[in-house]
């Protein structure tokens, strides 16, 4: 009966798989040269490798405007002058420095060619400073529309939230927009606002300046961690802090949380999720993989996203997800969606990340499967299996939206078939392993690797990519294989 079950799923989703991919390839023209720049290890971004970001930012809510500079340092992995750095209209470089000198740069699209004075040479580390300024982009939906949202909150004070996911980190902040490559040193994240506002990022809050003359704070941020470019944020309103300690497998975790003034006491109430989640993730997929930026979670004002070591949340500090069972099991109602979900992200999604948003779906799958194993180790093993069927419908639309993000015809076919069969893989996986434990989260384990790490994917076992059945290595989805 079982096994009828799994061939019914399987085959039930493969169907749908293909039936979403030709709608897709009707939807979708040939690859433009905007999309190319934006999608591609091109020779201008190939050359030089991101070891840190130091970005400083100023939110003007009053003008709904940015201004600010990014210190970005790099190793050259060869010889190079011209350098791909992307910032999307209407936000606009001004100026690039580089030592004493200034560097000429040019905009094509929504990418800027900046030149050198000479040749860099192969291994040397450098750095240039870009400033930038401008009315961004407004984002109407987010988080599935990428921008900045200046919204206010219940009492009326400013609430601004960035979102990038898809649409890429330069929508508000330049830098080298592709997955492939994250600063390996991590990064600094220095955000002024108005003086009433607080500011919170990624990673650790280092310190505050207060300029009283300027009436305006600076909130200093400071990531350890490489992290992936859209998972870098800015919160703005009228936050208050809490905190706690969690032992976990890697030591003491600092937890943070960040709510608004007047939701504290619910958030106290709700956020005791947040131990049960990591007391779950930690059993199934080691230590939280962020020890030294601590785990956050951040109130906004839309559902959520998985930002590394700074988990937005937006689920109205209630159970299931925005007051609605997603399974339509009743399970769902007996932990918070967000929480888990996005949380599950710090594992799959930021500590191991795809080299190209055609695998998006990777992120989206296995973090899917997830609230499956968070549901086993609280709820018990039958409880999981009933929520597999929910996890088989988002596995389909995982792999649309691959298929969606490749970046031709051909192949946009390779990764649907692809995708399918992973999906196929992960539902016969789940349902045969009776002791709970998958055969993808055995291999990690079994794989010797203490931690992935973002950048650092071909680290990865061969029996770990062989299950997933995707190309991070293998390069079949129209993107070079990254250098770095
Ligand atoms: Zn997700």
């Amino acid at each position: 009966m079982i096994m009828l079950k799994q061939i019914i799923v399987a085959v039930a989703i493969l169907l749908q798989v293909q039936i979403g991919s030709g709608y897709l390839f009707a939807q979708t023209g040939n690859i433009t040269r905007k999309e190319m720049l934006r999608g591609s290890v091109t020779p201008e971004r190939e050359w030089w490798d991101v070891l840190h970001y130091n970005l400083k930012v100023e939110f003007l809510p009053d003008t709904k405007s940015l201004r600010g500079s990014n210190v970005i340092t790099f190793k050259t992995l060869k010889a190079g002058n011209k350098m791909q750095i992307d910032l999307q209209p209407p936000l606009a470089i001004t100026k690039v420095s580089h030592g004493t000198s200034q560097l000429k740069f040019e905009r094509e699209e929504n990418a800027y060619w900046i030149t050198f004075e000479k040749d860099l040479p192969k291994g040397a580390e450098d750095r240039i400073e870009v400033f930038y300024q401008g009315i961004p982009v407004e984002s109407k939906n987010p988080p599935w529309v990428g921008g900045i949202t200046w919204g206010r909150d219940d009492l009326g004070e400013h609430f601004i939230v960035t979102t990038c996911q898809g649409i890429g980190a330069s929508i508000w902040w330049p830098n080298k927009d592709h997955g492939a490559d994250e600063p390996d040193r991590g990064m600094q994240i220095s955000v002024t606002v108005p003086e009433q506002l607080v500011a919170v990022s990624n990673g650790r809050l280092k310190k505050t300046d207060h300029n009283i003359a300027g009436k305006t704070k600076t909130f200093h941020w400071e990531v350890l961690n490489p992290i992936n470019n859209y998972g870098v944020n800015v919160n703005i309103g009228n936050y208050v802090n809490f905190a706690e300690k969690y032992r976990g497998k890697g030591g003491v975790l600092d937890l943070d949380y960040w709510v608004l003034a007047h939701q504290k006491d619910v958030a106290i109430r709700q956020f005791k999720e947040v131990p049960r989640m990591l007391e779950a993730f930690e059993h199934w997929f080691g230590k939280y993989p962020f020890y030294e930026d601590s785990y956050k979670l951040v109130a906004v004002s839309y559902p959520g996203m998985e930002h590394q070591s700074s988990v937005t949340y937006g689920n109205w500090y209630r159970n299931g997800y925005r007051q609605r069972d997603v399974s339509a099991t009743g399970i769902g109602f007996k932990f918070d969606f967000i929480i888990v979900h996005e949380s599950g992200h710090e594992w799959f999604g930021n500590n191991i990340s795809m080299k190209d948003s055609a695998d998006m779906w990777i992120h989206e799958g296995f973090t899917n499967y997830s609230e499956n194993l968070f549901v086993e180790y609280h709820f018990g093993i039958k409880k999981r299996k009933i929520m597999l069927l929910e996890a088989a419908t988002i596995l389909k639309m995982t792999a649309r939206l691959s298929a969606f993000m490749a970046q031709t015809e051909k192949d946009r076919e390779i990764c649907i078939i692809r995708a399918g069969i992973c999906c196929i893989r992960f539902v016969m996986s789940s349902m045969t392993t009776q002791n709970g434990s998958l055969y993808c989260v055995a291999l990690i384990r079994n794989s010797g690797i203490r931690q992935f790490r973002p950048n650092r994917l071909s680290r990865i076992s061969p029996g770990w990519l062989a299950l997933i059945s995707v190309r991070y290595s293998t390069n079949t989805c129209g993107q070079q294989k990254s250098r770095s």
